[in-house]
């Protein structure tokens, strides 16, 4: 962990928290990229990190990623992210929850915790018995499910993608889309583009997965090394990040790529490989933030019509996106980040901005209450 400094001023971090529970043995860290647009708001990640740099590291590039996430879909949230370490499936206790409860509700607000990756929505509401800011449980005022809300966001935004490139004149029937990974997003994604007419040409690793989109859907089913060479209009990575890559790029034929995954490009220079093979990308952070939209719209009293409408906005935000790649000449996923570094410097600079940091106890965010757990 020498060096860590370096760490957060290349990565631009406000802050890391170490926490150590002993009696639970707890490991987390979270990370504080951003609190210039409002409090950080990010998942917890509980992973069985090869050490405990892999662990840090993570923590540092998924807060950042948070606080672009947030920038381009015009949230007034910063950039966060928790890991915890450890096996979820062996690991996770309930006391290990609450001490993690305990050590957000430390931080006083400045980072919001949500579901990632080994975390699950009962962990929430557990959480949530120690600490105001944590959104994406069950309880009342609660936004469920996120996946929704993203694929409906990914359905927009491929649109848009759509329009930029002159296909389907607004519409997608007929249109050929290639779908990786069925699961919740992938599933809701499905359901979006069937309904528009759309064909679907789908993989997964899961049967059951699989089967069930092509019993609602009737989608036609390549393997998963398939998926890439699929002549198709679209092509959705929704299960893997770095799938973009010098291995698949070579093998796509579609005209764009539009999902929800993560992170997609393996390197910087794969957006670049997509453009020179006449690819459109949809950046990844701007087209999957419906989930995030709708899970911050817990903070404000959850209202559907408004995440819906809100959700429906990265249809422009997709097109501003193409657009100003187009006429400055620059990658999609760069003009992605342009537009969330100009936001986070306009707020920066402006005297009526957002404060970087809001009294959380204003928020309705809810109730801490004490509960003891049996040892
Ligand atoms: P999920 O686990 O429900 O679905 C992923 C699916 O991908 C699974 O069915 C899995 O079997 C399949 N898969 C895994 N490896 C595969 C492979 N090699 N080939 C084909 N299929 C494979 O996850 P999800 O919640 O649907 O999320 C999908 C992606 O979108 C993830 O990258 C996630 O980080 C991202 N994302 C999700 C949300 C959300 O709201 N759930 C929000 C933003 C981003």
């Amino acid at each position: 962990m020498v060096g860590i400094f370096n760490d957060l001023e290349s990565y631009g971090h406000e802050q890391v928290v170490f926490f150590h529970d002993k009696e639970s043995g707890l490991k987390a860290i979270i990370g504080i990229h951003s609190t210039v647009l409002g409090p950080a708001l990010g998942g917890c990640r509980m992973w069985n990190y090869a050490d405990e740099a892999a662990a840090l590291r993570d923590v540092l590039r998924l807060s950042r990623g948070m606080t672009y996430k947030a920038a381009v879909a015009g949230l007034n949230l910063g950039g966060g992210k928790a890991v915890i370490i450890g096996d979820a499936r062996t690991q996770k206790t309930d006391e290990m929850m609450a001490a993690f409860g305990r050590a957000v509700e430390s931080v006083g607000g400045r980072y919001i915790t949500a579901e990632d990756v080994g975390m699950s929505v009962k962990d929430i509401d557990l959480i949530r018995n120690f600490t105001k800011h944590a959104v994406g449980g069950s309880n009342e005022g609660g936004s469920g499910d996120p996946s929704v809300m993203t694929a409906f966001g990914v359905f927009q935004g491929m649109k848009a993608a759509l329009k930029h490139v002159g296909l389907g004149g607004g519409s997608l029937e007929g249109l050929k889309v290639a779908v990786q990974g069925v699961g919740n997003v992938g599933y809701h994604l499905c359901s979006y583009l069937s309904a528009a007419g759309a064909k679907l040409i789908i993989t997964d690793i899961y049967p059951k997965s699989v089967e069930r989109i092509v019993q609602e859907f009737g989608a036609e089913v390549v393997s998963p090394d398939e998926i890439y060479s699929v002549e198709c209009d679209v092509f959705a990575p929704c299960a893997l990040g770095a799938i973009l890559n010098n291995r698949t790029i070579p093998q796509l034929k579609c005209k764009i790529v539009a999902g929800s995954a993560n992170n997609q490009l393996e390197t910087d220079s794969d957006g670049a490989a997509l453009q020179a093979k006449g690819i459109v990308y949809a950046p990844d952070y701007a087209i999957n933030a419906g989930g995030l939209i709708n899970v911050a719209a817990e903070l404000d009293g959850y209202n559907p019509e408004l995440v819906n409408q809100k959700v429906s906005k990265i249809y422009q935000t997709i097109e501003d996106i193409l657009n100003r790649a187009s006429s400055e000449g620059i990658l999609p996923h760069q003009a992605a980040d342009k537009l969330a570094e100009q936001r986070l410097d306009e707020v920066r600079k402006s005297a009526n901005a957002p404060k970087s940091f809001q009294n959380p106890s204003s928020r309705n965010v809810g109730q801490t209450k004490s509960l003891v757990i049996a040892k």
